[in-house]
């Protein structure tokens, strides 16, 4: 049974689809809202639909961007030779902290992981291969985190890019096994970076 009028649950039962709201969150969201005003909530209805309206993905890596290329795949000083390859637009946003990166990149969306039953076709590996043999990109690095599902994750996509005349890197983690690109400082990343390995 419901603990509360179905308005309410309706409600919660919305928050809850965020990552990391469990219920409890989701219930004080909920009253949150309904201590808000009537103009308030407008607003904040508007500006979810707004911005779900105007974010979209980079046609060529992936990326979060307003138009139909992203800020990096349009700038014309960086190296579109070397792809970084992520699990997602946060890892992105942490190399680019680093202001030492000057490739571009490709957004997996996620990761292979065989317990979970996600492989290949569920994430963007198809269009990273068609990005590769269209030709010009002479390195990618690999750059999914290093938990299990990143490293299957590059293991996989290193095994078929040796199909093609393409340098294939792994970032050289100082980043500790289980960790987070998300959460690595800004140091360990850039030497990462710096001293990325050939596989
Ligand atoms: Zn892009």
């Amino acid at each position: 049974m419901a603990d509360y009028i179905e308005p309410l649950e309706i409600l919660i039962e919305q928050f809850r689809k965020l990552p990391g709201v469990g219920r409890k969150s989701a219930v004080r969201m909920a009253f949150g809202l309904i201590d808000m005003s009537k103009e308030e909530v407008q607003r904040l209805g508007q500006t979810l639909v707004s911005a779900r309206e105007r974010i979209r993905q980079c046609r060529v890596c992936g990326n979060l961007c307003e138009s139909e290329l992203c800020p990096i795949c349009a700038d014309e000083g960086r190296d579109s030779g070397t792809v970084c390859v992520v699990e997602d637009a946060r890892a992105l946003m942490s190399i680019e902290r680093v202001k030492e990166y000057n490739g571009v990149y490709h957004i997996l969306g996620g990761t292979i992981s065989p317990i979970d039953g996600r492989g290949p076709e569920d994430i963007n590996v198809a269009s990273l291969l068609s990005r590769v043999s269209a030709g010009g990109v002479r390195e990618v690095i690999l750059a999914t985190n290093p938990t299990v599902d990143g490293e299957t994750t590059a293991m996989y996509l290193s095994r078929l890019l040796k199909a093609y005349p393409v340098k294939t890197t792994r970032l050289a983690y100082g980043i500790p096994v289980g960790g987070d690109l998300d959460y690595a400082d800004e140091m360990t990343l850039l030497r990462a970076i710096d001293g990325r390995q050939e596989l």
